[in-house]
């Protein structure tokens, strides 16, 4: 019976702290006149390049940096990732992904098919606003879709907006 009521006591603090914090900030809000909401899409927050969705990495020649290890379909926890097998077209020797393909509609933007990766074939790009309208296109064909990416590290703010253009165009 005591833990009964000492529950309760303990719910109602947490509520009341809860309620707390509600009211600061809305009381807060109101004095300063400052909305904390955006007009979006016609406003937008300046978000903190760190998440997005997975890309595929080109070398300088233009080829996909993936050697099909299979290491990120091994990773991918719904599965959504597949690509074809092929010969580097300058070395027959070199394995090569002539096709890469990624179900946006299953992704979950975990990161482990990133981090599975152990030839810089695929990163995450800065991309916040990457709508679909259509669930058929949402299974993206990267290699021969996309051209030539870039390093996200080496991104400069106009190539993100570039390439948020880009990769706009083709949905
Ligand atoms: S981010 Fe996660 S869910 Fe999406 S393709 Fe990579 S491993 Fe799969
Ligand atoms: S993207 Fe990376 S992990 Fe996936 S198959 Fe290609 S080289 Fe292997």
């Amino acid at each position: 019976m005591e833990k009964y009521f000492k529950d309760i006591f303990n719910g109602a603090i947490a509520l009341l702290q809860g309620m707390s914090i509600t009211l600061k900030t809305m009381f807060g809000v109101l004095a300063k006149d400052e909305a904390t909401t955006v007009q979006y899409p016609e406003e937008t927050l300046d978000l903190d390049h760190t998440f997005g969705y997975v890309q595929a990495q080109f070398d300088d020649d233009g080829y996909s940096n993936c050697t099909t290890c299979m290491g990120c379909i091994r990773a991918c926890p719904p599965g959504c990732i597949t690509l074809t097998r092929g010969k580097h077209p300058e070395n027959p020797k070199q394995k090569i992904a002539i096709t890469y393909t990624l179900d946006y509609a299953k992704c979950e933007f975990c990161n482990l098919c990133v981090e599975a990766c152990n030839d810089d074939a695929i990163f995450m790009a800065p991309i916040h606003e990457f709508p679909f309208f259509d669930r058929s296109k949402m299974n993206v064909e990267m290699v021969t879709d996309m051209k030539k990416g870039n390093d996200l590290k080496e991104l400069s703010d106009q190539e993100i907006k570039d390439m948020e253009a880009k990769m706009k165009r083709l949905f």
